[in-house]
């Protein structure tokens, strides 16, 4: 249990999650090098819009290939970031790539929605709706293509912060997303503070769904509590087609998976988006 730089919670000393441990100063240094050599990826996972049958947009989820580690998990590196100060010149960089592809994807003639997932620190910095407003006009890239995921979590630390900078991007249009969806604290209680677009149900309750009655009442139960707040719903962790279509007949609005598509680099991604099956969306049809 590491709740460094986390106030309202006792830190625990675990030397598993110290990033002062020798190895995670190096991986960290390493990271930095990663940072400046451009040697960090963004995959593309695609998202269905489950009424229509077609792609509207993607989520982008961060690799990197270590030289000599190989493939380092996002959320091995992602925590460490946090917690060397150095996760808001990571976002940074994702923003930039992400936004700088969304554009890409309009210059072909293709509406794409990217969500990106934002941390804890990164509510902290109140130059975050600025900087993001500052991309996506450099990127001639309208508010409305972006979504922003946070969890619960990252709200929890401090939130009067975290909530006066999401309200100022809700304001510039943005969309906000609370990714993992029942597997944080006191969901309900910040939902009423916050100004969601979207939730997008943990994956846990959706790996099994069609196995699991416990689960599809649960994500039944959530997709219509979403819709009646105004909130578009998203499950993730889609790996069958069972689950597939309980889905969208629980009316849920969006879905990924494996079974959709697994994250991939924006090459691959393009080309599976002409894949009959699940054509992307063209600008002509976006509203
Ligand atoms: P997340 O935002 O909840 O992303 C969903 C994770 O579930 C991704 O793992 C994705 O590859 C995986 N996934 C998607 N569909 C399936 C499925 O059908 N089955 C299974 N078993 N897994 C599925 P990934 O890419 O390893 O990312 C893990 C976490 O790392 C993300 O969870 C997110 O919290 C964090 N992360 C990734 N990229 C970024 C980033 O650019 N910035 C920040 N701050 N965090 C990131
Ligand atoms: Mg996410
Ligand atoms: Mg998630
Ligand atoms: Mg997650």
């Amino acid at each position: 249990l590491s709740a460094l730089g986390s106030e309202n919670h006792v830190a625990i000393y675990d030397p598993a999650t110290d990033p002062h441990r020798p190895e995670h100063l190096s991986l960290m240094s390493d990271l930095r090098e990663a940072l400046d050599q451009n040697a960090l990826q963004l995959f593309y996972q695609p998202k269905l819009d489950l009424a229509v049958g077609r792609i509207s947009g993607a989520e982008a989820l961060i690799r990197w290939r270590h030289p000599k580690r190989g493939f380092v998990p996002p959320d091995a590196f992602i925590t460490l970031a946090e917690e060397t100060g150095n996760i808001q010149r990571l976002t940074r960089w994702v923003l930039e790539a992400g936004i700088g592809q969304v554009a890409a994807w309009r210059k072909m003639g293709l509406a794409l929605r990217l969500s990106i997932n934002l941390s804890v620190r990164d509510l902290a910095d109140e130059s975050l709706p600025e900087r993001i407003g500052a991309l996506m006009a450099a990127y001639d890239v309208p508010a409305d293509y972006l979504v922003l995921e946070v969890t619960e979590s990252a709200i929890m630390g401090k939130p009067d912060a975290a909530i006066a900078v999401l309200r100022r991007l809700a304001n510039q249009g943005i969309a906000l997303s609370v990714d993992d969806f029942g597997v944080g604290q006191s969901s309900l209680n910040y939902l009423r503070r916050l100004p969601v677009s979207e939730l997008k149900i943990d994956k846990s309750f959706v790996l099994k769904l069609a196995e699991t009655p416990d689960d599809r009442t649960i994500v039944q139960s959530v997709v219509e509590l979403g819709h009646r707040l105004g909130y578009s719903v998203t499950a993730e962790g889609i790996e069958d087609e069972a689950s597939l279509a309980l889905l969208s007949n629980y009316g849920c609005d969006y879905g990924q998976g494996y079974h959709i598509g697994k994250p991939m680099p924006a090459e691959v991604f393009n080309r599976f988006l002409s894949d009959a099956r699940w054509r992307g969306k063209r600008l002509q049809e976006a509203s």
